[in-house]
């Protein structure tokens, strides 16, 4: 549909989140100028690192995005910045991050 980008639908997506455990290679999560963790719709792996630099040793993939914001915010007391509006999978194309897209599920 135009206008709206169906995150669940790409082949990129697909792959990403068809794995059991987090797939290698994961970057960090972005943090913006006001502190708030930069989360992709549908990400489903934490990637959080320590004060070490080691990813968080919770490698499984989450039920569905919402637990792993839950885990974000519970485990790592992250603070994380709202979700593109939307319903569902699908969310307004205009305010979708697509570079965050891009890194993180190498989708065009
Ligand atoms: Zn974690």
């Amino acid at each position: 549909m135009a206008g709206l980008f169906d995150w669940k639908k790409q082949p990129a997506y697909q792959a990403y989140s068809s794995h059991s455990v987090r797939p290698d290679g994961l970057p960090p999560y972005e943090v913006d100028e006001n502190g708030f963790y930069k989360v992709a719709p549908g990400e489903l792996y934490c990637r959080a690192y320590d004060k070490e630099n080691a990813i968080c040793p919770n490698d499984r993939k989450q039920w569905q995005p919402s637990n792993l914001r839950h885990h974000l915010k519970t485990t790592h007391k992250y603070t994380l910045l709202d979700l593109p509006p939307g319903k569902a999978n699908v969310v307004d194309a205009k305010k979708i991050d697509r570079k965050l897209f891009r890194n993180l599920l190498l989708i065009d």
